[in-house]
């Protein structure tokens, strides 16, 4: 951790990266060369490794942000006359629900506002109503909040009524256990640039085989088809179209050094540590989180703005960013809120600095709690 004079991003991607990471970009790779395909397959199969997913699910990573993974996932899962079941409490099941219009799939929604989980008996309810849903979309961490969705039982009641599910666990894949032997799903997402600790540029699916295998032709969009892309990359070890490859040399990195941790509960033990840290550190200086303690998820937190009037948003971003901190605006309707990341090359060291940081900002501001 020499690198600090950059600010750390205390925020839901891309995130804080460690120096091997970004060393790990100083090559230039020829895209269709067989030691740049190696870094792929080598990718692939530490992905559904992480998963409990080799032999039963494929992986497909796809370029662009975490939006063109599920983007394409969408598209590619969800047949042109399917219709799919959108679990909202946040902005990112919001999104889901915008790229199935743009792409033309229907879709219905059962929308929690701003952070109340779904209810697993309401999905089965309207599941049972409604015959025409082939699939149902859930978000894991819905990071907007910072809620972790009951995905787990979700699934089973997705099961039960034999339909699909998409999941995206773009915020959770890397920190919180995905066995797809027990988890029932068609495809879930995740991106290089979130808890893995890769810079961003790509984004990833493990989809059942069986499903992919039958998903040709779906797709709305010649780039985001990932049934073509795994054809393809699986004839030739190639990606399709041009690839992010120093982002994937950097995510092979990331991987290698998410392993060296403890794979997915070492990573989830420093960032519920973070997290504990954080929110503790935060209510001692009179800070309240939008969730209760049960919904905190070590991803990120949600934070009520104070209410002294001598509080505004960006004074407080900019005063923090002078002690090297890059804080998150918050995303509710009703109240004024911040949010707080726990992901990323952050440790004990950075949350004490920051709750530091916070008090002296707090001061400088003149509010009080
Ligand atoms: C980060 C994130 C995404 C993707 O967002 P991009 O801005 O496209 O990277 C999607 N869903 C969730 C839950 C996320 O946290």
């Amino acid at each position: 951790m020499s690198n600090r004079t950059q600010p750390y991003l205390l925020t839901p991607g891309p995130i804080t990266t460690s120096m091997s990471t970004k060393e790990a970009m100083l090559c230039d790779w020829g895209s269709w060369d067989q030691d740049f395909n190696k870094i792929t397959a080598e990718v692939c199969e530490r992905i559904l490794d992480l998963a409990n997913a080799k032999g039963t699910h494929v992986c497909v990573p796809v370029q662009g942000s975490g939006s063109f993974a599920v983007e394409a996932t969408l598209g590619t899962m969800v047949p042109k006359d399917g219709k799919v079941l959108v679990l909202m409490n946040g902005a990112y099941g919001q999104r889901i629900g915008k790229s199935l219009q743009y792409m033309g799939r229907e879709y219905c929604f059962i929308d929690m506002g701003d952070y109340e989980p779904p209810k697993p008996e309401e999905v089965a309810k309207k599941l049972a109503e409604d015959s025409m849903i082939t699939h149902v979309a859930v978000v894991y961490c819905e990071t907007s909040s910072g809620i972790l969705n009951p995905v787990a039982e979700i699934a089973e009641v997705v099961k039960q009524a034999g339909r699909g599910l998409i999941i995206d666990a773009m915020s959770a894949f890397g920190a919180l256990p995905i066995d797809a032997q027990k988890l029932p799903f068609d495809a879930l997402i995740s991106a290089a640039n979130k808890c893995i600790e890769g810079v961003p540029g790509f984004g990833y699916a493990i989809v059942r085989e069986d499903i992919m295998q039958g998903s040709q032709g779906n797709a709305h969009s010649l780039c985001l088809d990932l049934y073509e892309q795994w054809v393809y990359m699986a004839k030739t070890g190639q990606w399709r179209f041009t690839p992010p490859t120093h982002v994937v040399a950097a995510f092979l990195q990331a991987l290698k050094e998410h392993e060296a941790e403890g794979g997915v509960q070492g990573r989830y033990a420093r960032y519920a540590r973070n997290r504990d840290r954080m929110v503790m550190g935060m209510r001692a200086l009179g800070f309240k989180t939008l969730l209760e303690d049960q919904w905190l998820s070590p991803i990120i937190t949600t934070f009520f703005s104070p209410t002294d009037k001598n509080f505004e948003f960006t004074d407080f971003y900019n005063r923090l960013k002078v002690h090297n901190f890059i804080i998150y605006p918050g995303k509710l309707t009703e109240a004024e809120s911040f949010r707080l990341g726990h992901i990323g090359q952050l440790y004990d060291q950075q949350v004490d600095q920051l709750l530091d940081a916070v008090a002296v900002v707090l001061d400088e501001m003149q509010v009080s709690l």
